[in-house]
């Protein structure tokens, strides 16, 4: 029997012995064990705020675990930018909002340039320092609308909305520049290392583009931009910013 049912049959009980003629102390009895029912009934009340509020706690971590798992599934683990799992629902989610919007996309895509070649000379740990070196320095050229991820092995891609082409055209030249300028020291050494650059591939939604249009046309200006020598930015505007001429 629950504190309520129990306090209701308390309360009908008194109720039937108050509707006949009652001397004080017979009263006196019938107020005492309704105090007494109350009381069971504002303990039992407070036990269940407690369960309440110790359940909503328990739903707050559980909510804020299933957040870090989240993130963690879309995160890559060594250079902390988003995985290609983020990449896909990302830009899916971005080629939406633009055609809904009707604003314009960008798309930008980095190769690192004779990487293979990189991790051969300094060994693949020096390697994995470098990528994430190179994603910290493509993270500081951003705007606060754009997302990077983490195409590939040494692949970067950064969705850019409400982007003209134009523009993304001088973002990627500021990427280019701020990766290219940075000097690359081994660290528990102190040994230069030269410098890295990065070719890139950038292209705006389309009239009836879907994902793999976009990230096709992208990939293939950046291949161009290999074959034509890398360290370069491709896209389809005439006279766009080509080599850097140091
Ligand atoms: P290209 O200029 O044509 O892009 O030449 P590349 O050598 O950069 O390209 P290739 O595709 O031949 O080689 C890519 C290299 O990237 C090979 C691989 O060792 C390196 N790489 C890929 N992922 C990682 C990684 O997680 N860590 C390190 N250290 N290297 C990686
Ligand atoms: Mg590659
Ligand atoms: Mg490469």
């Amino acid at each position: 029997m629950t504190a309520t049912t129990g306090y209701g049959r308390a309360l009908r009980e008194a109720a039937d012995e108050l509707a006949i003629d009652l001397d004080a102390g017979t009263i006196r009895q019938i107020v005492q064990r309704l105090a007494a029912s109350t009381g069971e009934v504002e303990r039992r009340g407070e036990t269940l705020r407690q369960q309440l509020a110790s359940a909503r706690l328990e739903m707050i971590a559980l909510y804020s675990s299933i957040e870090a798992i989240r993130h963690e599934s879309l995160t890559d683990t060594l250079t902390s930018l988003g995985n290609r799992k983020l990449f896909d629902i990302a830009l899916d989610h971005a080629i939406l909002e633009a055609r809904s919007s009707g604003t314009e996309l960008a798309l930008l895509l980095a190769d690192i340039d004779h990487f293979k070649q990189f991790n051969d000379t300094y060994g693949h740990q020096t390697g994995d320092q470098v990528l994430r070196l190179v994603a910290r320095t493509l993270k500081g050229c951003l705007r606060p609308q754009d997302i990077a991820c983490r195409y590939g092995g040494e692949e970067f891609a950064i969705i850019a909305p409400q982007t003209s082409l134009a523009d993304a055209l001088l973002l990627a030249d500021r990427v280019r520049h701020a990766i290219a300028g940075r000097d690359l020291i081994r660290r528990a050494t102190g040994e230069h290392l030269g410098r890295v650059t990065v070719s890139m591939g950038v292209a705006a939604l389309a009239a009836g583009d879907d994902l793999q249009a976009l990230v096709g046309r992208a990939d293939g200006f950046l291949y161009r931009a290999k074959a034509a020598g890398r360290n370069q930015i491709v896209t389809d505007i005439p006279g766009a910013p080509k080599r850097d001429v140091a």
